[in-house]
């Protein structure tokens, strides 16, 4: 296991890191469980809010500094990058400010005594976070469980060494006590010997299917708690009635924000056959006009892929869907660079038996469906083995929030594009993974729901 960080606009080694040995994980779990055992003696957060406070005014002070490092490892785009670290400071704050209101003991009715529960800390959290939003995937989880009194281990995505590494020194900068998170470089053995370890109550992995069954077969192996946010292959119906200059600002960037490695990004275009050609030209227009370029200019509007393999997988996908029968309407073209740039791409006629019918596309890659009405937009939407978000656009949006409730997803966004905040639970039902993250009901999945009843 190498954590290492490559420039994808040039593909140039930056840095690389040394692995995490044996000794240091059980220094991380001594500490973290001694820390545990700690916050467990003291009566409600102690100086948690504060501390966790102090993570987001660190965010936004250093947010320069800290979007830099997101643009090195994995090629964001200065602009989303900031837009990251922004949103990391809100949610922060978020758990900070509901702290009290979250950790109160909740009433229970009944005829037979006095009860109520409390949320308690289970233990040491270990997260398995990727490379997509190095530091949102951390504070999804770091936030709410900090309050509570949980300690933390993270195993970063290999390729964002350096985001890991910024996120835990802004912890510790803003006085957290040690041990509250610890970043490891370790590899998969010693991911599953941490989760088989009984100062461990739970993981948390964000990533893709097969590294979240592996990960959740450790977790089930063990009977530990995990959550499981893994892919997507989100839907953007469009209906008869939509709103076109609406659809312009929202559906391209739907795609190709984050150069497309979204979970919740829309992936399939599902669209009414009135609309239909229309709204191919509306993509591809778009997606002619993109940028390309080096991701800390402001001036590139899309940036480079997360890695050149991802590029050379996502090649090979659009290459099976041709030979599949997909039409490429717009792009599939090389670009000039060492870089992992990736053309904006858009496919059409991908018949239910073509390879990637029922595959994620991480990047850049639109596919668009024709279907003669709205049943059939939603019997094809929910054809499908994931089921994180969606989106539907219609002007009657009585008439869109009823068939946003026929979607099969854990997520859907009426007239507009996905969007995260703290205040919003996220997450998403089949293989899109299980569990949700923010808003209070991120805040209990490593609670311990305690009953207290006076008889
Ligand atoms: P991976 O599952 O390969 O990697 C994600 C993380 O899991 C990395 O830290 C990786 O480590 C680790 N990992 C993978 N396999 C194992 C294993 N067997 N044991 C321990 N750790 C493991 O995902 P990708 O890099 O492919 O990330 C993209 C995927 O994540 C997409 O499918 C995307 O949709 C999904 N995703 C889901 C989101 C959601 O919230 N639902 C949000 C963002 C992305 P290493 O890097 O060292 O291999």
């Amino acid at each position: 296991m190498t954590y290492q960080t490559v420039n994808p606009f040039n593909n140039q080694l930056i840095k690389t890191y040394p692995d995490a040995t044996d000794e240091d994980l059980e220094n991380a779990l001594a500490r973290g469980h001694d820390l545990y055992k700690t916050w467990r003696k003291q009566e409600g957060p102690g100086d948690r809010p504060a501390q966790l406070r102090q993570v987001a005014k660190l965010f936004r002070q250093n947010e320069d500094t800290l979007a830099a490092n997101l643009t090195l490892d994995m090629g964001k785009l200065v602009g989303e990058a900031r837009a990251e670290v922004e949103l990391c400071a809100d949610i922060a704050d978020y758990f900070a400010d509901h702290a009290e209101e979250l950790l109160a003991p909740v009433p229970l009715d009944n005829p037979a005594g006095k009860a109520y529960y409390v949320k308690q800390a289970t233990g040491i959290v270990f997260m398995v976070e990727p490379w997509n939003f190095p530091y949102y995937q951390i504070m999804r989880v770091f936030a709410p469980n900090f309050i509570l009194g949980n300690p933390m281990i993270l195993k970063h995505a290999s390729n964002v060494p350096g985001s890991a590494v910024a996120f835990q020194e802004t912890v510790t900068e803003a006085g957290a006590p040690e041990g509250s998170l610890t970043n490891l470089f370790v590899n998969y053995d010693q991911v599953d010997r941490a989760i088989a370890d009984p100062r461990v109550s739970g993981v948390a992995l964000t990533g893709s299917e097969r590294g979240g069954a592996s990960v959740a077969k450790s977790a089930g192996a063990n009977l530990k708690k995990s959550s499981m946010e893994l892919g997507g292959n989100d839907v953007f119906i469009v209906l008869d009635d939509a709103d076109w200059d609406l659809l312009k600002k929202v559906a391209p960037s739907a795609r190709l924000m984050n150069a497309g490695q979204v979970c919740t990004s829309s992936k399939r275009f599902i669209v009414t056959e009135n609309r239909y050609d229309d709204f191919v030209s509306l993509i591809v227009d778009a997606f002619s006009h993109a940028v390309l370029g080096d991701p800390s200019n402001p001036e590139t509007t899309l940036a480079p892929m997360c890695m050149v393999s991802a590029r050379d997988n996502l090649a090979k996908q659009v290459e099976n869907a041709v030979a599949g029968g997909a039409k490429v309407v717009y792009g599939n073209k090389p670009y000039d660079s060492p870089g992992a740039f990736f053309t904006p791409t858009v496919l059409t006629d991908i018949d239910r038996d073509n390879p990637v019918y029922n595959q994620e596309m991480f990047g850049p890659v639109a596919s668009i469906y024709k279907v003669a009405n709205e049943d059939e937009a939603i019997e094809l939407a929910n054809d499908s083995s994931y089921g994180l978000g969606g989106v539907v656009f219609s002007s009657d949006t009585e008439h869109a929030d009823a068939l946003a409730r026929r979607i099969e997803t854990g997520m859907t966004f009426i007239n507009g594009g996905w969007v995260t905040m703290p205040e919003l639970p996220f997450g998403g039902i089949k293989n899109s993974g299980y569990g949700r993250e923010l808003y209070s009901l991120g805040f209990d999945t490593f609670a311990n729901e305690h009953l207290i009843f006076q008889h």
